[in-house]
């Protein structure tokens, strides 16, 4: 599948990763237009980004606030209407910036980090999308609500902070089996009612298609080394 921009302009990653989607959602039985792609944007400035967004890709992600703060209004402001999302870790003192900024937040993953954005979402009447976070893994440094406290902390965010959970991400260890991550998530998505799934990147966002995913998150295979 190849797809263009209002220009017409081609970008060779970006076709590249729209092919692997599309092959890879057939292979899964799945329609393409299923599977969302987030190109992952972070450490690229304005030179890298501008020929994607040409290109036709209107979703995009970083995983820093003040990176994404200082990069993308002005982007806003040129290309009109573009979906952002936040795939780092969120602090607290940040949550009045990601609310402004962002259309859909992916890490959420602690009562905290809860309560501030219930808040805060409030307070600007602005709601973007929210996907928690596991630490499938359990790793000790990664972010992330550990699986066996996922259900509970959903449940959480829901009754008592009001917040429609629209998705649940994960990042698998890199040393193992990315699959076993991704049927994990997928399990407690199920069990919770919960369609969205933010999975797969570079490296196995194929994987990730063939286990469900809705979102997949790319930097690499569009832009090239970070
Ligand atoms: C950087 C990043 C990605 C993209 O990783 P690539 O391997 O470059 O595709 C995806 N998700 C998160 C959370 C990231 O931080």
């Amino acid at each position: 599948m190849v797809t263009t921009g209002e220009g017409g302009k081609r970008h060779a990653g970006l076709e590249t990763v729209r092919g692997r989607i599309a092959g890879a959602a057939e292979a899964a039985g799945r329609t393409p237009s299923d599977i969302r792609l987030v190109a992952v944007s972070k450490t690229f400035g304005e030179a890298e980004i501008v020929p994607v967004i040409e290109a036709g890709q209107r979703r995009f992600g970083e995983n820093r606030v003040q990176e994404a703060t200082a990069k993308w209004p002005p982007l806003r402001e040129r290309f009109g209407d573009l979906e952002l999302h936040l795939v780092g870790p969120l602090q607290t003192n940040k949550v009045r910036e990601a609310v402004a900024l962002f259309d859909c937040i992916e890490s959420l993953d602690r009562p905290k980090l809860a309560r501030a954005l219930a808040a805060e979402m409030e307070r600007q009447d602005r709601r973007p999308a929210l996907f928690v976070q596991v630490n499938t893994g359990a790793e000790e440094q990664k972010a992330g609500i550990l699986p066996d406290a996922a259900d509970a902390f959903i449940a959480e965010c829901r009754d008592e902070h009001g917040l429609e959970i629209a998705g649940l991400m994960c990042i698998p260890p890199l040393d193992e089996e990315p699959s076993l991550h991704f049927a994990l998530l997928d399990k407690i998505a199920r069990r919770n009612g919960i369609t969205g799934l933010s999975m797969g990147m570079s490296g196995d966002f194929e994987t990730a298609i063939a286990f469900g995913a809705t979102l997949v998150r790319v930097g690499t295979a569009i832009f090239g080394e970070r």
